[in-house]
């Protein structure tokens, strides 16, 4: 119940920067979304496919979708992206995100999917989920319709309870097996929970990664820190003025505020 009024206040303060600020829309400038599961089951971080089409719809009257290469290139000011713009990524590998397949095609849509290079020992209590991986054929087949796959940690654990030894192995690793699993170079890091200290941040520079993607309640710009690149994670509690709502200027500073706040 306290979960229902928590969300139920969400909603009603995302609706609130909405109307506030929705002549503000054409201001944002571009951002990358963060999905983790397709499903209309009850866990918080799933959309249902449905209202998945329905938020990539909207999003297409008014922005280009681009990849998270395009992003990079982006952000090294070696590409100019003059219509306002979106990517989309998939944390954790779920299956139940092909689903999503046959839409994204149509709409030339080319996602970053952030996989565990060792889904065998995943830390399913830290992921709050049990459901399947993709396998090695699902990702060859979404290779071949575009999309891109990032690394999520070896086994997604929590950052604050490793040595040094094991960040090396969930980070430097995970790129060095995932890249020989792939046959192609991964270039792109999700940190888990999108949580990451000095250490954790460094560790990415360093293993050669090109971007660190974050959860940070900030507005992406091509001086975005590249190893703490800002995401908008969209929830299964999400209405769809929630939604809309979620990556204005408003929404960003009352989502970082709230977060800070531990609320
Ligand atoms: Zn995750």
């Amino acid at each position: 119940m306290t979960k229902l009024i928590y969300n139920t206040l969400r909603n009603l303060l995302y609706t609130f920067c909405y109307v506030l600020t929705g002549w503000q829309k054409s201001t944002v400038k571009g951002f990358i979304l963060c999905y983790h599961s397709i499903s209309d089951d009850n866990w918080d971080f799933s959309v249902s496919l449905k209202n998945f089409r329905e938020q990539i719809d909207y999003l297409l009257q008014n922005y280009q979708p681009v990849s998270l290469s395009e992003i990079e290139k982006y952000l090294d000011c070696q590409l100019t992206l003059d219509k306002p713009f979106f990517a989309v990524t998939f944390d954790d590998g779920y299956h139940n995100i092909t689903e999503t397949v046959p839409y994204l095609k149509e709409k030339n849509i080319k996602p970053t999917v952030f996989l565990l290079s060792d889904t065998d020992h995943a830390n399913h209590k830290e992921m709050d989920s049990n459901y399947s991986f993709l396998t090695y054929e699902d990702v060859q087949n979404l290779e071949q319709s575009g999309w891109n796959f990032g690394c999520h940690s070896a086994t997604h654990p929590d950052f604050d309870e490793l040595d040094e030894k094991a960040i090396n192995s969930e980070i430097s690793i995970a790129k060095a097996d995932l890249t020989a699993k792939l046959g192609r170079e991964i270039k792109y890091f999700a940190y888990p929970k999108g949580r990451y200290n000095t250490q954790v941040r460094q560790a990415v520079a360093d293993s050669g990664y090109k971007l660190g993607l974050s959860m940070d309640s900030k507005m992406l710009t091509n001086k975005s820190d590249k190893f703490a690149v800002p995401r908008v994670g969209v929830m299964r509690m999400h209405s769809f003025t929630a939604f809309k709502a979620l990556t204005l200027p408003l929404s960003t500073k009352l989502r970082s505020i709230l977060l800070n706040a531990q609320l």
